[in-house]
């Protein structure tokens, strides 16, 4: 471990959330549930679908931990989804009393899941990476990286420079998607790398892209910061 990675904290979903809010990248409602009663409230109030993801600051890659529930129907799918969620964490090694409890979220659907990365390079400075969320990334590596500051050209050639770009533009069948909104994000976590010094890294993965003219939503965040 390097000494400088002492000074480095990493901020779960919720506290990376905070932060998004105030540059105005859209995300889909979550609430804050500290035990099961208060997951089922939630999930009520937000509408099923939900998606009940687990909080803890010893886990930071959550489906990796089994903490991520997607597409929970009804208040039994939530109860049992609650306890394996903890029950899990806990069989990977995390203690109870490290967890905090679940975000419920709104869940979301759209064309495809993008994600955009960024971070303080030593040599070019904040850099945004672009590319497919999900496990397209992980097995295709699809990703373009821009240095800062990005021009409107050169956000739209990290896009069409993208191998799977196509499944953007409505290729065999597929619905267009909100490209446009999608560039607008983009600017918007420019002008976070721009005026937030504190931030180190960040990763929005996934961004979830409706189609043409309905938007792109945040669904996870992980933000790493200076202290
Ligand atoms: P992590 O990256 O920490 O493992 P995520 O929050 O990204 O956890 O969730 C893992 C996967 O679950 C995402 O890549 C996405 O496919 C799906 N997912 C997460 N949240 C939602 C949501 N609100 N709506 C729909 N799908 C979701
Ligand atoms: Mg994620």
């Amino acid at each position: 471990m390097k000494s400088t990675d002492f000074q480095r904290r990493v901020l779960n979903e919720i506290e990376s959330r905070e932060l998004l809010k105030q540059y105005e990248i859209t995300q889909n409602q979550f609430d804050f549930a500290p035990n099961k009663k208060i997951a089922i409230d939630k999930s009520n109030q937000i509408g099923f679908p939900v998606v009940l993801k687990v909080v803890s600051e010893k886990i930071v890659h959550k489906s990796n931990y089994g903490g991520v529930k997607v597409g929970l129907k009804n208040i039994e799918e939530v109860a049992n989804a609650f306890d394996q969620i903890m029950a899990s964490a806990q069989q990977h090694g995390v203690a109870l009393k490290d967890i905090d409890g679940v975000t419920v979220q709104e869940m979301v659907s759209g064309v495809e899941e993008l994600l955009i990365g960024a971070k303080r390079d030593p040599v070019f400075g904040p850099i945004i990476v672009i590319g497919f969320g999900g496990v397209l990334v992980e097995l295709m590596n699809d990703v373009s990286l821009g240095i800062l500051p990005l021009s409107k050209f050169d956000i739209e050639q990290m896009l069409t420079g993208l191998k799977g770009y196509q499944l953007l533009t409505g290729y065999r069948g597929r619905d267009m998607a909100d490209i446009p909104s999608f560039i607008k994000l983009i600017k918007r976590v420019e002008v976070m790398m721009l005026s937030e010094n504190s931030i180190f890294e960040l990763d929005l993965n996934p961004v979830i892209i409706h189609k043409n003219n309905e938007g792109c939503i945040v669904v996870d965040a992980r933000i790493v910061i200076h202290v």
